[in-house]
């Protein structure tokens, strides 16, 4: 029996893999659903449902494109046509969309700017630095201070990919991101939109496909202890009750580095926070975006991302600590003149909103961070790690959470002994 403890996308991840092993698979989760840092509700101020935060996937994600194959989701995003992301300069007014593959090379060709308006070759140049950066290297010692390329791309980019100002985000984390997207082409490029909600999406049908192969999903269940003999973990500690792990037992422990410290003694995973403000508005008159996508960057104001759904309109802020210790109706305010003044009057008053604070929504991506990072195998015979801060040189993310799960199912299959060839081989399969 393969015990996973928390259903955020790692522990979804690895129980689909571990499932698709010939594994059986149980799930503790401390919520009262599915889902961790990517979920779905219904918010009663809007009467909507809506996400706890607006999540972008890219066609580079291939770990997350595999689990949604694997359950029958894929349908579940829209991919946007072309594949481009438009940004809007609240305070030149300029716009421009960036894209990869040969339409960046005409638009450079013709003077337009490399990627961005006013981007140069030099400036692209700096790529090789991103590329060479050393360990302990940040975002703008490599691509910065300056230039059209690093305001208008470089620092959007670090922000919302690493949720850490490129002044402290590692170097070393923003490549991998730079090389599977922009460098890669066009379709590795396109952004994702979860049509009905990230639960739609990612989490409802894991959940559903789990259950129908048997594997066991108990939420409301918080583990708060775990009792070591030796090298191997020998039971978890659930509410009071004691559940012993037999011999062939494995368990994955995939939750928030906070929790892992709490539950295993010594373990040093990495705790430090950014926040991610989401401000959900549910519009009066129907809108669209600059474009006529659902998707805006922008720059110039304190709105970064605007994601319009339907008739609810999200902005996003990240590396957002200072913005979340603001009251929600001062944050409200500032995200609504940023709306109109990219989209222009949409009703005299600020309509119905709801504020979301994720306080820790994800690891500061620093060079530290980078360093202090965990593989999924630990000192314990039977315990595994998973989770977007383990170490899967990806930034903490929808794709590094469910790699990192993915990973965590290939560890434990391995160790199992008797048909380990054949279980490896069903989750390698598509892993190409
Ligand atoms: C607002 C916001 C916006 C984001 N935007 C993006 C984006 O655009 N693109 C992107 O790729 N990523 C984005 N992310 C990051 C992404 O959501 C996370 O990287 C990913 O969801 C992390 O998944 P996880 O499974 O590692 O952790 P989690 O989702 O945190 O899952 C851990 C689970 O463990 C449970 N748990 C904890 N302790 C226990 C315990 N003792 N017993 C039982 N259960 C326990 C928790 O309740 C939780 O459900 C965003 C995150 C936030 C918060």
């Amino acid at each position: 029996m393969l015990h996973i403890v928390g259903a955020g996308l790692a522990g979804l991840a690895c129980a689909v893999d571990a499932v698709v092993a010939g594994l059986p698979v149980r799930l503790y989760e401390a919520a009262p659903q599915a889902g961790g840092r990517c979920r779905s509700f219904h918010d009663s101020t809007l009467d909507r449902v809506i996400d706890n935060g607006n999540h972008l996937i890219l066609g580079a994600n291939r770990a997350a494109f595999r689990y949604l194959d694997r359950i029958g989701a894929r349908d579940r995003l829209t991919g946007i046509e072309p594949s481009s992301v438009p940004f809007l300069d609240l305070a030149s007014g300029e716009s421009w969309r960036v894209s990869a593959g040969w339409s960046t090379l005409g638009r450079a060709l013709s003077g337009r700017g490399v990627l961005v308006p006013g981007g140069t070759w030099s400036e692209f140049a700096r790529l090789w630095r991103l590329f060479r950066a050393p360990e302990n290297a940040i975002v703008v010692d490599a691509l910065g201070p300056e230039g059209a390329l690093y305001w208008k791309l470089w620092i959007p980019l670090s922000v919302a990919a690493l949720n850490t100002a490129p002044d402290e985000a590692a170097a070393s984390l923003l490549w991998p991101v730079v090389a599977r997207t922009l460098l890669a082409g066009s379709d590795a490029c396109r952004p994702y939109i979860a049509r009905e909600g990230l639960g739609a999406a990612l989490i409802d049908p894991a959940v559903d496909w789990l259950a129908k192969r048997g594997a066991n999903l108990a939420t409301g269940m918080r583990v708060n202890a775990l009792n070591f003999d030796g090298k191997r973990l020998a039971a978890l500690g659930c509410d009071g009750q004691q559940i012993a792990l037999a011999a062939g037992d494995a368990v994955v422990l995939a939750v928030p580095p906070a929790n892992a410290n709490a539950l295993v003694p010594g373990l040093g995973a990495p705790e430090e926070t950014r926040a991610i403000v989401n401000t959900h508005f549910r519009l009066e008159r129907p809108a669209a975006l600059p474009f006529g996508a659902p998707l805006l960057g922008l720059l110039g104001g304190e709105a970064e991302w605007l994601f319009l759904r339907g008739d609810v309109l999200s902005v996003t802020v990240s590396a957002a600590d200072a913005i979340a210790a603001k009251p929600a109706e001062e944050i409200a305010a500032l995200m609504w003149r940023d709306v109109t003044r990219a989209i222009g009057q949409l009703g005299a008053l600020l309509p119905p909103v709801r504020v979301i604070k994720e306080k820790r929504a994800t690891p500061a991506q620093t060079p530290e961070f980078a360093r202090s990072r965990l593989p999924a195998k630990t000192r314990w015979q039977n315990l595994f790690l998973a989770g977007d801060w383990t170490a899967t040189g990806l930034p903490a993310t929808i794709e590094g959470a469910i790699a990192s799960g993915q990973e965590a199912a290939l560890q434990v299959v391995s160790t199992q002994g008797a048909g380990v060839t054949s279980g490896r081989d069903a989750i390698r399969k598509d892993q190409a």
